[in-house]
């Protein structure tokens, strides 16, 4: 572009208006040239701007939000290889593969290689012939990496899933503490860290961990506006979770996490009973089982990968269509970065959640018999608080959500709360007789057990066999509570256990009354509580969905053009070995179906097509329209 130009046809701003291309910085070019996409999301110009000018960042951004480009845009902009260290060992070859379709030249360095793999990827490293280099931590720790690295030209450190460095967080790797001397060693190379986990209280660690308190800081918004939070009340799980993906989400990928590994075989037995392509994973089977599913859980469309929390990590499939939890999990942070797992694509998703009354029993027993000190257990304790309360919530999921990570939002109109809105009633009478008769089972109890069955039985006044054994019939308490169904004192006690009004004792799991029931009990504080809106409405919304996302909103003839395109990203994918989303998104082949390009040119111009994936593939394509 000729810039005098510019000058002499008035003033600048007008200029810019008429000649876009005056705008082009070389991240830019990239972006279009290499991604194929137009124009960079949220602050990703900002932050790629500020690190390809050698400066440090610090990176908060949802699962979602973009964050690969924001290394490897400076990467190829800046001269030498961009490292990237990542705790993601089982995903490198994929990453690499996904570079390598885009023309970007990368490799990986990790333990799983043999060792002339490895010196191939050192050599093209110190020829300069790599663009990117994704290293596991502990290879940091061997003192040949470091001599490696001081002979290469390095243009920068990005360090992925920042958290791992955090001694209180959930993903704790003590290979990641090292990395704070990456900046001692290299003090020229600009550094980058990225996280979706980002309490204030994270945050800060991450920074002083990795020294990185005066590096920039980019907070990006939490949300993730495409997910459908909802929370329900644990019923029958299997046959609940059976229902949702009948319903919602048939034939499409998800995940479903799952605290114990029997109840993941459990699960996914029951799924694939019921002619779901489900898998399990968790950390009893052998590696190659694991690695196997994880492999066809990329690869193939529509697979249900039943999991415990140790899967998921990095997993960049970006057409996870929802997320279910069958169990409660220990903290907003896990749950929020495990939901964070579906949708990645921005399309339509769901993150499901079945909470019951033994959930809470089960996580307070842990937390009490957990190892470590009073500090260590009061943590847990806040964090499993913190996750109650975003269950029994009567206000948007979304809005506690954000609060919880620093940001504040409106009630978003897309969460369970929002589309059936729960009421909220006094339920300081019911919790009273509640309390009442856990104080007198108490005095009664000779070394029995009786846990909120039994409390039901004798508030609704039913004379079963144990209510007779014990003579619970004669208690003042019995059949005081006919007025409430049996499933609304059961939501009573959860929520006086989730409150710890009720305490639970570590070796039976019996109820004891705790120090904050006192108020209540004396008639001192009225007790609000969550009354869950009838089946029926809580359904609402989501029936309105559409099924079938990938297809959803198009024309019956572009919905066969799709169909007949993803047959063909299928045989690409397989041919190729990488999972189909490395050859093409569905975003992608919506927009090729919906626009049917008829020119090479035509095609280049779609989202998701740069030049190296237009030339590979393009004759493909438009033999397929
Ligand atoms: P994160 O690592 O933050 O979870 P990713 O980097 O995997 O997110 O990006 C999520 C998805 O968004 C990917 O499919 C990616 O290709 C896409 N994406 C990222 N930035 C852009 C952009 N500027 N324009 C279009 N798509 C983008
Ligand atoms: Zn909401």
């Amino acid at each position: 572009m000729d810039h005098s130009q510019l000058h002499n046809s008035g003033s600048s701003v007008a200029a810019d208006r008429v000649t876009p291309v005056s705008e082009t910085t070389p991240e830019l070019d990239v972006l279009r040239r290499v991604f194929g996409y137009d124009e960079f999301r949220g602050e990703q110009a900002e932050i790629i701007a500020h690190v390809a000018g050698g400066g440090d960042a610090l990176v908060l951004m949802p699962t979602g939000g973009g964050k690969s480009l924001c290394y490897q845009i400076p990467s190829l902009v800046r001269a030498g290889t961009g490292v990237v260290v990542s705790p993601l060992i089982a995903l490198m070859q994929d990453q690499v593969d996904a570079l390598s379709a885009l023309g970007v030249r990368a490799g990986f360095l990790n333990s799983t290689q043999m060792p002339h793999e490895r010196q191939q990827v050192e050599k093209a490293l110190l020829a300069g012939e790599l663009d990117m280099l994704y290293l596991a931590p502990e290879r940091l720790r061997v003192p040949e990496t470091g001599r490696l690295l001081d002979q290469a030209k390095i243009s920068l450190f990005a360090i992925d899933e920042a958290h791992c460095v955090s001694q209180w967080g959930h993903d704790f790797r003590p290979d990641y503490l090292q990395l704070s001397h990456l900046h001692e060693r290299w003090p020229e190379v600009p550094r980058i860290a990225l996280t979706a986990t980002a309490t204030a209280e994270t945050r800060r660690e991450i920074a002083s961990r990795l020294d990185l308190e005066d590096a920039r800081h980019f907070v990006a918004s939490f949300d993730r506006p495409n997910i459908q939070y909802r929370i329900a009340p644990k019923d029958k799980p299997a046959k609940q979770l059976l229902d949702l993906i009948r319903t919602e989400h048939p034939g499409e990928a998800g995940i479903v996490y799952c605290l114990s590994r029997n109840s993941v075989e459990r699960t996914a037995a029951t799924l694939v009973g019921a002619g779901i392509d489900a898998l399990p994973y968790h950390a009893g089977l052998d590696a190659r089982t694991r690695a196997q599913n994880q492999s066809r859980f990329l690869r193939e469309d529509g697979i249900v990968m039943v999991a415990t929390i140790a899967f998921g990590m990095g997993i960049d499939k970006p057409d996870v269509r929802f997320v279910a939890h069958l169990d409660l999990p220990k903290s907003v942070e896990g749950y929020y970065q495990e939901t964070g797992r579906a949708g990645r694509d921005g399309q339509p998703s769901t993150a499901w959640l079945a909470y019951g009354l033994a959930d809470v029993v089960q996580q307070r027993q842990m937390i009490e018999t957990s190892e470590g000190d009073r500090a260590h257990k009061h943590r847990l304790g806040q964090h499993l608080n913190a996750m109650l309360a975003l269950c029994e919530t009567v206000d948007c999921r979304r809005v506690q959500l954000l609060r919880y990570f620093g940001q504040t939002a409106e009630p978003c109109g897309n969460c369970d709360t929002c589309l059936a809105t729960p009421e909220s009633w006094d339920g300081t009478v019911p919790a009273q007789k509640v309390l009442s008769t856990v104080i007198r089972l108490d005095r009664e109890r000779n070394g029995q057990r009786f846990g909120a069955g039994q409390i039901v039985d004798i508030l609704r006044g039913k004379e079963t066999e144990k209510v007779r054994q014990f003579r619970h019939h004669e208690l003042s308490v019995f059949g005081i509570g006919t007025d409430i169904a049996e499933s609304d004192w059961h939501s009573v006690i959860r929520q006086l256990l989730a409150r710890e009004m009720l305490a639970v004792d570590t070796r039976y799991g019996v109820f004891s009354v705790a120090d904050a029931a006192g108020p209540v009990l004396r008639s001192e504080q009225q007790l609000m509580l969550r009354k869950e809106p009838p089946r029926q409405a809580r359904r609402s919304g989501s029936g309105e969905r559409k099924p079938k996302v990938a297809a959803a909103d198009l024309s019956p003839e572009a919905s066969e053009v799709f169909e007949r395109l993803r047959a063909w990203r299928g045989e690409v994918a397989k041919e190729q070995g990488v999972p189909a989303y490395v050859v093409f998104h569905d975003a992608t082949l919506r927009e090729i179906a919906t626009r049917l390009p008829a020119s090479r040119d035509e095609l280049g111009t779609i989202s998701g097509i740069g030049e190296a994936k237009l030339e590979k593939y393009a004759e493909g394509v438009l033999a397929v329209l």
